[in-house]
């Protein structure tokens, strides 16, 4: 079977960054992602059935390699609930030349850390909103402590992983925690994002009020710790960079809602029951499973994922509108960010 070029959509952009769910569910219950009210003690999550096996994930994985995939990122919900990840990690490090990583809320680092290491795993993200413990416990809204968080942290770098911190900010909730939180990572070697607060899915109740543009982010913090911009390190780079000018390390803002960067966005995502969105929101999905369990052979699975790719149009953060927030986006704990 003839390898197919990279896969270009209309807008002429590859896929390059593939983001696999492993689960929708989670021990957290953040209140502008996984709001309570919705995702309550009623909820049905899905069966371990419904979920995409290891073995399908890592096919799947696969033919998108063979479409122009260098990074996977394991997503959920959150993916450390699925058991025996590790197992996954290492099907999916072997596959070779790929750059896998994982993110997380960070609650079961410390007792899983070392094993995500020994399966090779090398770069992880840990989701940390705040350090004030009243303010985090109410945007987990689990009552989760901070500092077993800032634990999880020191497991995985006590472990070996590359770690990046991201932090999404909330005007009236923990915007207060900016400038603590570049003081508490700056020097420690782990990169520390700022997430704009974006409209995911449709039940965090979101209002461009609550955002707090990156570029107030950034003054924040350089009015205390000094900034300067820094180059970007790939095209399509989600964050974007800034160092301090003491040479006391970096922090990245994602800036979806204020400076959107579609133009260059190279991402998909598949859910923890293998429907395909070429958009963080995007509307509906492209259903896999049905063609892996199905009995397609693998011509079949490439030229699926070339025709969805190809056809690609997504650019909601450069159209978002009062008109594109009447349309039903997928819910951000089951796609993953
Ligand atoms: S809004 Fe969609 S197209 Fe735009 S950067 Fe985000 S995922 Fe990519």
């Amino acid at each position: 079977m003839t390898t197919p070029p990279s896969t270009l959509d209309t807008l002429g952009r590859p896929v390059r960054d593939l983001r696999i769910s492993v689960t929708d569910r989670c021990n957290f219950r953040c209140v502008y992602c996984m709001p309570k009210e919705v995702f309550g003690r009623g909820y049905r999550f899905m069966d371990r059935k419904e979920l995409l096996s290891f073995e399908e994930i890592e096919r799947l994985a696969g033919a998108f390699v063979v479409h122009g995939v260098e990074k996977l990122r394991i997503t959920g919900g959150e993916p450390l609930l699925r058991r025996d990840l590790d197992v996954l990690i290492e099907r999916l490090v072997g596959l070779g030349n790929l750059d896998v990583a994982l993110t997380t809320n960070g609650a079961l680092l410390p007792q899983k850390a070392g094993s995500l290491v020994a399966a090779g795993l090398e770069r992880v993200t840990v989701s940390l909103d705040s350090l004030d413990d009243d303010t985090f416990r109410s945007m987990n809204d689990v009552g989760f402590p901070v500092t077993r968080v800032l634990d999880g942290i020191d497991a995985a770098a006590a472990a070996g992983l590359k770690v990046k911190i991201n932090a999404v900010v909330k005007r009236g909730v923990n915007d207060d925690q900016v400038v603590a939180l570049a003081r508490h990572f700056q020097g420690t070697g782990h990169i520390l994002r700022f997430i704009e607060y974006m409209d995911v899915g449709a039940t965090n109740g979101w209002r461009l009020d609550d955002v707090v543009p990156a570029a107030e982010i950034v003054s924040l913090i350089s009015a205390e710790l000094p900034l300067e911009p820094a180059e970007e390190n790939y095209r399509g780079e989600v964050a974007r960079r800034f160092r301090y000018a003491d040479g006391s390390g970096e922090i990245g803002v994602i800036a979806s809602v204020t400076q959107p960067f579609c133009g260059d966005c190279t991402r998909s995502r598949i859910s923890a029951e293998g429907r395909l969105y070429t958009c963080l929101f995007a509307t509906k999905g492209h259903d896999l499973r049905a063609l892996v369990r199905g009995g397609a052979d693998d011509a079949e699975i490439h030229a699926t994922i070339g025709r969805i790719g190809g056809r690609r149009t997504d650019r909601y953060s450069e159209e978002r509108s009062s008109r594109t927030a009447e349309l039903p986006r997928v819910e951000m704990s089951y796609i993953g960010g």
